[in-house]
């Protein structure tokens, strides 16, 4: 059978916001991710509350041999249960990203750009929503976006083009059961 490639007769760049309280927000990014290396897009992804604990990502986009660049700017989830570093810390960090996601956007090298966990940081005020609105309003228009991460802002929501609400039916962690390699980092 052949296999048929179709090219869009109109190139455009999207703004694809997950959010929601279900499992799947992270990995539907790196799939996006993968889908993109299979049509040699670059990709740039910034990671903005994770850094401190390992995640299986991290080494995966390497051995994959993708044409992926990843970045965790975090030190963890901020006001999590165990997590030590301060807000301020945490607010550093996330700034940190900001500018790093204009800079990565101006390079013109990536064609999609992830950004993830920002839904999160915006809602702990470690980025501030015009930051947001101002990174989706100056990406370049061929330049895919996509913001991941709990209670996207409706702003956010508003300006986004396709958006998905990942829906928690049950989790593990609700029985006990501690997150797992593979599945949850
Ligand atoms: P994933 O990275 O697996 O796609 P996610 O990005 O949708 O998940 P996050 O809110 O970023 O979800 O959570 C990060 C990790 O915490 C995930 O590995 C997920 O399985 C786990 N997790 C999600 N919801 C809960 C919960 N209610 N309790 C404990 N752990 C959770
Ligand atoms: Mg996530």
């Amino acid at each position: 059978m052949e296999i048929t490639k179709l090219v869009p007769k109109e190139k455009k760049g999207l703004v694809v916001v997950i959010t929601g309280h279900g499992k799947g927000k992270t990995t539907t990014a790196f799939g996006i991710a993968v889908r993109a290396c299979g049509h040699d897009l670059k990709v740039c992804i910034l990671q903005f509350m994770k850094g401190d604990l390992y995640s299986g990502e991290w080494d995966g986009v390497k051995k994959m041999g993708c044409d992926i660049e990843l970045t965790s700017t975090g030190k963890g989830f901020c006001g999590i249960q165990g997590n030590p570093y301060p807000y301020e810390e945490h607010r550093r960090n996330a700034q940190d990203a900001v500018r790093l996601a204009h800079i990565k956007m101006e390079s013109g090298k990536f064609d999609i750009l992830i950004l993830d966990e920002i839904n999160n940081a915006l809602q702990l005020k470690l980025v501030d929503l015009d930051q947001v609105l101002d990174i989706i309003r100056r990406k370049p228009p061929l330049m895919h976006l996509v913001l991941t991460g709990r209670d996207a802002h409706p702003q956010v929501i508003e300006l986004a083009h396709t958006v998905s609400e990942v829906r928690e039916i049950k989790h593990a962690f609700r029985e006990g059961i501690e997150p797992q390699p593979g599945i949850d980092y």
